[in-house]
């Protein structure tokens, strides 16, 4: 194995809990394993305060903690762990050829793609100053901290509506803020959004501003039609307005769905034998920790079979 070009049995690209618990695996299987985490390795969750959902943790566990200790179990059971990004990957013969950001070429018996899926934001500054002060794109993560609070919801797609109907059993009130006078969500999430007395439906209005100190004491939005402002007294605001999964290395090398999530059958194959894909990247419904961490726990034993089966 030279520096240049060195082979690996798996390599997994990405570095949340689908990527740090595929290593584990990998490792653990028997497998020469590489995991590249980017320049900064443990995704979403070192955006997240403190997790309260993830079994195993009485008291709630820092999100950067959480990654770290994936991080340290990964090395320890042997995956070598790269802070660098692939970028690029040729899928059409094997084994499968990655290059990293450093020039450096890797090749891999099976890989595991891992790249997870950012919550879009609105984009303002005011709104990234917030974020884990009052504003989260995860309310089933943070919903919990604002028991009694009025909070707010942005966004008109089944997501916003499962996290305004989920925000009600903690919050004493709940604005869902669309920009249009339609929701886009299905029919039957309108129908218990418009009976839950908790919640109110704020339509044709943007975000404008978000305001407070060290966190966030209000919102200020805007009518799309007339131009007004409206101010609202919220302690907590979930911006739901979709996700954008990290599928652009993938783009005709692997079978992505319309909304460029990557196709995977059950047992998490992609399109290409021998191509696995879990976490986020390739879950348009969960979108959870847990989830993910078991979605890389089976596309690492589905990885092990198929190395097996290749090489007899
Ligand atoms: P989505 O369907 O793409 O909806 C995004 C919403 O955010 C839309 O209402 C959109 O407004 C609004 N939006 C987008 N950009 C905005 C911006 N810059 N400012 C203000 N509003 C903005 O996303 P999603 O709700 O996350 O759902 C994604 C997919 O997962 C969908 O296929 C959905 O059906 C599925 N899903 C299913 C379930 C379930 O089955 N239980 C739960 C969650 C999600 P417009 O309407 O004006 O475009």
């Amino acid at each position: 194995m030279t520096e240049q070009n060195a082979h690996f049995d798996i390599i997994i690209i990405g570095s949340g809990p689908a990527g740090f618990t595929a290593a584990i695996y990998a490792a653990r299987g028997g497998a020469s394993t590489a995991l590249f985490g980017g320049v900064a390795p443990g995704g979403q969750l070192l955006q997240t305060m403190e997790i309260e959902n993830y079994p195993g943790f009485v008291e709630p566990v820092v999100g950067a903690d959480l990654m770290m200790k994936m991080l340290s179990q990964a090395k320890r059971l042997g995956a070598a762990v790269f802070n660098e990004e692939i970028t690029s990957v040729d899928f059409s013969g094997r084994p499968f050829r990655l290059t990293a950001g450093s020039g450096k070429s890797y090749t891999a018996g099976a890989v595991i793609v891992a790249t997870g899926a950012q919550a879009r934001w609105l984009g303002m500054p005011s709104e990234q100053k917030f974020i884990g002060k009052g504003v989260s794109g995860c309310a089933t993560c943070d919903g919990f901290f604002f028991r009694g609070k009025e909070v707010c919801v942005v966004g008109g797609g089944d997501s916003a509506a499962e996290d305004a109907l989920f925000l009600t059993r903690f919050a004493s009130r709940v604005y869902l803020v669309h920009r249009r006078d339609a929701l886009r969500a299905t029919f039957r999430l309108q129908e218990k959004l418009r009976a839950n007395p908790k919640i109110e439906i704020i339509y044709d209005h943007t975000p404008e501003e978000f305001t407070g100190e060290a966190k966030l004491t209000g919102v200020s939005l805007k009518n799309v039609k007339t131009g007004a402002l409206l101010r609202l007294e919220v302690t907590g605001v979930f911006i739901a307005i979709g996700h954008t999964p990290a599928t652009k290395l993938f783009a005709g090398k692997l079978n992505l769905d319309d909304s460029g999530y990557i196709v995977t059958d059950s047992n998490l194959a992609t399109s290409v034998f021998g191509v696995f894909a879990a976490g986020d990247v390739m879950d348009t419904r969960y979108k959870q920790a847990i989830v993910a961490a078991g979605a890389g726990c089976k596309a690492s034993m589905e990885a092990l079979l198929y190395l097996e089966d290749v090489k007899k």
